[in-house]
């Protein structure tokens, strides 16, 4: 078993492993049953039943992955959507109010501006570059606000310390989504936010084989959480909790090669005289440049850019790549290419598009764990 003070890439082989060893196995084996024998379970919440969360896969993953991010507790959902969408259920009801940061993953902007409202949930936008004007848009019922490490698709980074302030302040809950920064650039805990939330399709897992998804952060929200996902029915499946227990073990070395590789792309990109714009948060050009080097070990495999000659210069770039794969989602092991307005933010009219700064002509980069020197190549024959 890892202890508190190890490093991460301890953490990750070491912690939450079964003690001892099941049968000895060196890989947690697994526990592909439904139910299990009744053993006296004093509570609903605890009798061993896969909907409610608490298989060995289940505990093992809520134990390495509260470790990684030096949390309380965590807990492994379906999807990344239902890790967000069970939290806001969990901690607000009709009649309450929050506040997000403008620039938000689709399907979340989604769920907010389009289903919450159904059940009576409010919210304002706040630009998270922008404190001085959060104030403004508190509301007597105002719980919650709501953040993301490194906005997709524009990998704004919002002012993370005055987040935690402000919510201290107000006595509002802390979220932040950390899927783009992973625990090993970001670890919100030990910044004070009360819960991190991850799609752990992307990095967390790497290998874009699964769809999966956590909370990590404070032990009663994270129990709060748990009662709620267990009556929604949220739960990842104990196969899906094998892989991602899998994946999880690599996510350091990934996440490092990924770090650098990022941003030598994002460099080469920056001074090549086809590029109109790149974000992304190592760069000293990048707005939050300042934040993200005080914060984050590491700046992610993320970053987005704008050609000269718009959408067909976009796609005449996307089609000469031979490398990278254009597909949506992102954090795994090859590189992906998108398109946010026809992916990830399709879901948003082309005015929501454009408040929020998303241009048709923006390409996304996932950075894989290719060779940097192939990929450059490549980009740099396809821009050519
Ligand atoms: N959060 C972010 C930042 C994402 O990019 C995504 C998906 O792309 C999600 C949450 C939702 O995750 P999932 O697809 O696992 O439900």
């Amino acid at each position: 078993m890892a202890g508190n003070n190890e490093h991460i890439e301890t953490k990750l082989i070491h912690a939450g492993e079964p003690d001892p060893r099941i049968a000895g196995a060196v890989s947690i084996p697994i526990f592909q049953s439904a139910t299990f024998e009744y053993g006296g379970e004093a509570s609903y919440d605890a009798i061993k039943y896969i909907r409610l969360n608490n298989t060995p896969n289940h505990t093992a993953l809520h134990e390495k992955l509260a470790a990684l991010e030096n949390a309380e507790a965590a807990l492994v959902t379906a999807s990344g959507m239902a890790a967000i969408s069970t939290t806001l259920f969990t901690l607000l009801s009709s009649g309450d109010h929050f506040l997000a940061q403008s620039c938000l993953y689709g399907g979340t902007y989604d769920l907010a501006t389009r289903e919450l409202p159904k059940y009576g949930i409010s919210f304002d936008f706040i630009d998270g570059s922008d404190p001085d004007t959060w104030e403004s848009k508190l509301k007597p019922r105002t719980k919650a606000i709501y953040v993301e490490t490194m906005a997709n698709p524009l990998m704004e980074v919002p002012d993370l310390k005055a987040v935690v302030a402000f919510a201290k302040a107000h006595s509002l809950v802390t979220l932040i989504d950390n899927t783009f920064a992973s625990p090993v650039n970001f670890r919100p805990a030990e910044w004070g936010f009360d819960l991190s939330l991850h799609s752990c399709t992307k990095y967390l897992n790497g290998h874009s084989d699964i769809v999966a998804g956590a909370v990590i952060g404070r032990r009663d929200l994270i129990e709060q959480i748990t009662h709620k996902l267990n009556l929604l029915g949220g739960t990842l499946d104990p196969h899906a909790c094998f892989l991602l227990h899998r994946g999880v073990k690599t996510l350091s070395v990934r996440v490092h090669h990924q770090n650098k590789s990022a941003h030598a792309i994002a460099s080469f990109l920056e001074q090549h005289p086809a590029v109109r714009k790149v974000n992304y948060p190592g760069l000293e050009s990048h707005s939050a440049h300042a934040i993200a080097h005080e914060l984050f070990d590491g700046n992610s495999g993320m970053l987005s850019f704008e050609l000269d000659g718009g959408v067909e210069a976009a796609e005449r770039f996307m089609s000469s790549t031979r490398l990278p794969i254009i597909a949506p989602s992102l954090g795994g092991i090859e590189t992906l290419l998108t398109r946010p307005t026809t992916t990830s933010h399709s879901g948003l009219t082309p005015e929501e598009r454009q408040q929020a700064g998303i241009s048709d002509e923006l390409i996304r980069v996932s950075v894989g764990i290719e060779h940097t020197e192939d990929l450059i190549a490549d980009f740099e024959q396809a821009l050519a």
